[in-house]
C-alpha cells in the first residue's frame, strides 16, 4: 500500500496533536508532508516538527518566522496570512485542526486544490456554508468531516445505497458538564466547572460550547451543510425539520441514521478523536489502529433524553440561525467567539453567553452570503456589535 500524504493546520490545538498520533500509530501508511499552527504556542510546534521532520512547517504569527527558521533548518518555513491555507498543496490530505473563524482559508484552499479535506474545523462550514459549497464542487475535492457526530453520519449512510431513503439525522449530545441542572442552578457556574466535560478531552473553546449545548447548535447547523443538498450534490436532501439532537449521556452512540422504513443506524464506539481522524485519513478504507473498544461486559446501559431548551438556550439559538440562512450563522458563531471569549476572560457570567447571543441575533442585518469578502465582513460587523453587547451586559 502507498502512503499517502498529509498536512495538518492547527497542529498544536488538541484535534493536531491527536493527529500527530494517529499518523505515528501508522507511519508506514500516512507521512505527514507539512503541519502548520498560529505560532502561540512556538515551542510545542517546534517540538513536533522536530519529531515528525516534515517538510514544510508554516505559522500565522508573521512575527515567528525569524525563530522558526534558526530552529528548524531543514524546514522550508512560510509565515503569515496565507501560510496555514498554502499547506492544502504540500498533500493529498489536508486535516484543518484550526480553532474558529480563522480555519476558513484552509478549508477553501484545500477544496479549490480538489484534494481530501479532514475537516474538524466546523466553523468554517458554519459561517460560510454556501461558499464552500461552491468549492466542494472543485473536480476531485472531497470533504471527509472529523467531528465525532458528522464522521458518525458519514458512516451510516453507507449503509445505504439510495439517498431519498434517508428520514432524519439524529445528532447525539452528552449534555455537558451541567445536564440536568435548571435555569436558576446555572446562573453561578464557574469557568473552572464549564472545562470539566464529562466524556470528550477537546480544547477551551469547544469544551465551553458543549456546556452551553452551543456546539451541538453549531453541529445541527454543519449537519445541514454537509448532508443538506439535494443528492448529486453530496448530500441526502434533508432540511432542519429533519435534523434531531438527543441528549446521550455516555458519548457512546455518536450519532444516527433513520431512514424511510424506520431502520435506525447508529455508530458506537469509544468517545476518543482519533477515531474520526483515522476515518477521515483511511476513507474509503479504515483505521487498522484502535484507540480503546468498547468493552461489552462492563456496558451496561445507554441513556437517552431531549435537550432542555430553557435552560440551554443557545441549541434553540443555533437552530434559528441555521433556519435564516446566509450569513445567520456566521453571525451567530462569531458572537459566540466572542462571548465565549468574554466568559473565560472572567467578563461575563455564563447565563450571560445566551443572553448575549440573543441579543446579537436580534441585530442582524440579513446580508446574503454571496461570496468570502461578505462572510469576512459580516464576521468583522457580528464581532463588532457582541463586543458593544458584551460591554453593556457585563457591566
Ligand atoms: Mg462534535
Amino acid at each position: 500500500m502507498s502512503s499517502s500524504r498529509v498536512a495538518l493546520a492547527g497542529s498544536t490545538g488538541s484535534i493536531g496533536t491527536q493527529t500527530l498520533d494517529v499518523i505515528a500509530a501508522e507511519p508506514d501508511r500516512f507521512e505527514l508532508t507539512a503541519l502548520g499552527a498560529s505560532g502561540r504556542k512556538l515551542d510545542l510546534l517546534i517540538a513536533q516538527a522536530e519529531a515528525h521532520r516534515p517538510k514544510v512547517v508554516a505559522v500565522a504569527d508573521e512575527t515567528a518566522a525569524a525563530e522558526l527558521t534558526a530552529r528548524l533548518p531543514q524546514c522550508e518555513i512560510r509565515a503569515g496570512d496565507g501560510a496555514l491555507a498554502s499547506l492544502a498543496n504540500e498533500a493529498e490530505v489536508v486535516v484543518n485542526g484550526v480553532v474558529g473563524f480563522a480555519g476558513l482559508p484552509v478549508t477553501l484552499a484545500t477544496l479549490e486544490a480538489g484534494q481530501r479535506l479532514a475537516l474538524a474545523n466546523k466553523e468554517s462550514l458554519i459561517a460560510a456554508g454556501p461558499v464552500v459549497q461552491r468549492a466542494r464542487r472543485t473536480p476531485g475535492a472531497e470533504l471527509v468531516p472529523v467531528d465525532s457526530e458528522h464522521c458518525a453520519i458519514h458512516q451510516c449512510l453507507r449503509a445505504n445505497d439510495n439517498p431519498s431513503r434517508v428520514e432524519r439525522l439524529v445528532l447525539t449530545a452528552s449534555g455537558g458538564p451541567f445536564r440536568g441542572r435548571s435555569r436558576a442552578e446555572l446562573e453561578a457556574v464557574t469557568i473552572d466547572e464549564a472545562l470539566a466535560h464529562p466524556t470528550w478531552s477537546m480544547g477551551p473553546k469547544i469544551t465551553v460550547d458543549s456546556s452551553t449545548l452551543m456546539n451541538k447548535g453549531l453541529e445541527v447547523i454543519e449537519a445541514n451543510e454537509l448532508f443538506g443538498a439535494p443528492a448529486g450534490d453530496h448530500g441526502v436532501g434533508i432540511g432542519f425539520d429533519q435534523i434531531d439532537v438527543v441528549v446521550h449521556p455516555q458519548s457512546i452512540i455518536h450519532s444516527m441514521v433513520e431512514f424511510t422504513d424506520a431502520a435506525t443506524i447508529a455508530q458506537l464506539s469509544l468517545p476518543d478523536m482519533r477515531l474520526p481522524i483515522g476515518y477521515a485519513l483511511a476513507y474509503p478504507d479504515r483505521s487498522t489502529t484502535p484507540f480503546g473498544r468498547i468493552d461489552w461486559s462492563t456496558l451496561s446501559r445507554l441513556d437517552f433524553e431531549p435537550p432542555d431548551l430553557e435552560a440551554f438556550g443557545c441549541l434553540r439559538l443555533a437552530y434559528a440561525a441555521g433556519r435564516a440562512g446566509e450569513t445567520s450563522p456566521a453571525w451567530l458563531n462569531a458572537a459566540n467567539e466572542e462571548a465565549v471569549a468574554a466568559f473565560l476572560a472572567g467578563r461575563l457570567r455564563w447565563t450571560q453567553i445566551a443572553d448575549v447571543l440573543a441579543a446579537a441575533l436580534d441585530l442582524y442585518d440579513g446580508t446574503p452570503a454571496t461570496d468570502l469578502e461578505t462572510v469576512i465582513d459580516t464576521d468583522q460587523r457580528a464581532r463588532r456589535i457582541a463586543g458593544e453587547v458584551i460591554e453593556r451586559i457585563a457591566s
